[in-house]
């Protein structure tokens, strides 16, 4: 027993290291933490900064499924045309005369809301406004001097907002059927978005124009039923928006989370989806996204430019889906690409309509004149110079 022990315990003894392989062994250490410290350092650097989404770079089978000749060979030529719709205006409003008085007191560095829609439809609940709330929506912000805007208008500087107005941009995710409904009669749903809105324009005209962004699902594998949900009707509603001055945006094909997929599917998402519309508005050019979940990938990169096999895309504005009240696009922080946007429920649109009805000197005002910039710095002296 004494022997087998004595066995045993050197059978496992650590052997004698010499002092060459202890310092061989130890620089192997110091050797091996180096580059783990600098690894987390590239992969923070270069991967995860800004936005720490993870990277999963999975494909799926839907994506390797679909490709460009599906979509070519979708027509829908022989659905009626849309403009015997009861109610729609002959024409788009009218651009801001070219003689508007300026208002010295303006503040064009005050920030700007972004109201974010879903559904339009019964009962109120989270993703879904009840068609009277939205309409006591617009009410408010026809009251309290707001003017709707596109998103893309936003991006790019607000330069179509009358003097001494509040711009405001109302977007609608999804391309939900309860934003634009055509019913049998070829009429327009006046409980819908754009029936509502359209009912608003009648009665207010110039106070109220056709403006707003619709960030729709750029597919057409099933016929185009996930843009608005009348396949019949999907290029005209698509082109009635357009007409009316209103945006079509993308909202990516098929509503995926783009912090959750490969390079090659981002770029599918948003080539195709805004190829689909583009060909389905002639001489269209969409110009903003928003992408879905608010999930965006490792780098803006992608937003600006791309392709994915023959088509290439644009854009110049990416909405996110939360964050509350943009900054003013003339502010130096304005990031056109991670534009925060308000989800509009009762509890979020009171407060901050309220916040500003409390804090007016913290919104964006127009001062009418697209070539210059008017700040609140600059008001006592604009209005000793202006004459009495
Ligand atoms: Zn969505």
């Amino acid at each position: 027993m004494v022997l087998l022990y004595n066995n045993t315990v050197k059978k496992f003894s650590l052997p004698q290291l010499s002092h060459l392989e202890l310092t061989l062994i130890a620089l192997v250490l110091i050797l091996t933490g180096a580059l783990l410290v600098l690894g987390s350092y590239i992969l923070y650097v270069d991967l995860l900064r800004p936005h720490a989404e993870p990277l999963s770079p999975r494909s799926d089978i839907a994506f390797a499924t679909i490709t460009p000749p599906v979509i070519r060979q979708i027509t829908l030529e022989k659905a009626p045309a849309l403009p015997q719709i009861n109610g729609l205006p002959a024409d788009t409003p009218a651009a801001p005369a070219t003689s508007v008085p300026y208002f010295s007191a303006a503040n064009e560095m005050g920030k700007v809301m972004v109201l974010e829609y879903h559904r339009i439809a019964y009962p109120e609940m989270r993703y879904q406004r009840s068609p009277d709330n939205f309409r006591q929506d617009i009410q408010r912000l026809v009251d309290n001097n707001y003017y709707p805007v596109n998103f893309a208008e936003l991006v790019s500087g607000l330069k179509n907002v009358p003097p001494g107005k509040k711009p405001i941009v109302l977007t609608f995710d999804d391309s939900d059927i309860s934003q634009f409904l055509v019913l049998d009669n070829r009429t327009v749903d006046a409980d819908s978005a754009l029936g509502i809105l359209l009912n608003f324009h009648e009665k207010h005209l110039d106070d109220w124009p056709m403006r707003g962004t619709f960030f729709v699902l750029g597919d057409d594998t099933n016929n185009y039923t996930k843009i608005f949900g009348q396949p019949e009707w999907a290029k005209q509603k698509l082109q009635v928006l357009v007409d009316l001055g209103m945006e079509v945006g993308s909202h990516t094909v098929n509503h995926v989370d783009l912090s959750q997929v490969s390079a090659e599917r981002i770029e599918w998402e948003l080539a195709v989806s805004q190829y689909v519309i583009e060909q389905s508005v002639p001489g269209y050019q969409v110009q903003s996204l928003s992408v879905p979940y608010g999930g965006f990938p490792w780098t803006y990169d992608f937003f600006k430019a791309g392709s994915w096999g023959d088509y290439s895309y644009t854009y110049t504005g990416n909405a996110a889906a939360w964050g509350g009240p943009s900054l003013s696009p003339h502010d130096t922080n304005f990031d056109p690409y991670h534009v925060p946007r308000i989800e509009v429920s009762d509890i979020w649109m009171d407060h901050w309509l309220t916040y500003f009805e409390q804090n007016p000197n913290e919104y964006y005002i127009s001062d009418g004149d697209p070539n210059r910039l008017t700040t609140p710095q600059e008001q006592p002296q604009l209005a000793a110079d202006a004459p009495n």
